[in-house]
């Protein structure tokens, strides 16, 4: 599950950087509000922290325009506006929720926490599939139950896969979703990633499989 933080302040978003990281969030930072569409439209996030005083424009306006096209990432505004006014305001542009700075790390990851768990969300906590479970709070796997281990990356693109079940994942998303804003990929990185899983699925006895749609992405589905 990998975060999003949209904050200007490079001190403050390598702290909630590192206390994401801390409670088991893998996060990629952007410092502008173009960054952060773009960001938001390219990788699939479990959830945004936004800032509101950016140096292109205010957070609101990438809020808003989220909202405007139906995208339902979870979004949580962090910022030093803390009037009455102001919170009302981020609430009614789309914000899940509002923490006003300065703010205690601790509950910032616990306020994340909370909106990652909400019924409703495409986020449920588990994934399953066939005799497959994934539990994406505590990245568990298991197998008929039993717990299994899947490498780390392996396990990011296990997560993308099973969200989508049944339908096509472009390539492109697998590899923003393991890579996120890193730069450099190998070209066959993807590929390799997925071999190693299929491996790995099979060891542990799970009955599914991961088609090649070719020149597209890649499809999981039951086996049959
Ligand atoms: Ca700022």
């Amino acid at each position: 599950m990998r975060l999003l933080i949209v904050e200007d302040n490079f001190e403050l978003s390598q702290l909630v950087a590192n206390g994401l990281m801390a409670a088991g969030y893998e996060s990629d930072i952007v410092n502008s509000a173009a960054e952060a569409r773009d960001a938001a439209r390219n990788v699939s996030y479990a959830a945004m922290v936004l800032d509101l005083g950016l140096p292109d424009g205010d957070g609101l306006s990438v809020l808003r325009e989220l909202r405007r096209h139906a995208d339902p990432l979870p979004v949580l505004v962090l910022t030093a506006r803390g009037g009455l006014q102001d919170r009302l305001t981020g609430l009614r542009s789309g914000a899940d929720d509002y923490l006003v700075k300065p703010f205690a790390l601790e509950e910032l990851v616990a306020r994340l926490e909370a909106i990652l768990r909400r019924p409703g969300q495409l986020l449920g906590r588990s994934l399953r599939l066939a005799n497959l479970i994934y539990d994406t709070e505590s990245r568990q796997i298991f197998v008929d139950d039993a717990p299994r281990i899947i490498s780390s990356r392996e396990t990011s693109v296990l997560e993308i896969l099973l969200r989508r079940q049944g339908r096509v994942v472009p390539k492109k998303n697998v590899e923003d979703h393991i890579f996120g804003l890193e730069g450099e990929v190998a070209s066959n990185a993807v590929e390799v990633y997925i071999s190693r899983l299929r491996k790995q699925l099979a060891e542990c006895g799970a009955r599914v499989v991961i088609h090649t749609i070719r020149g597209v992405g890649y499809l999981m589905a039951e086996e049959k």
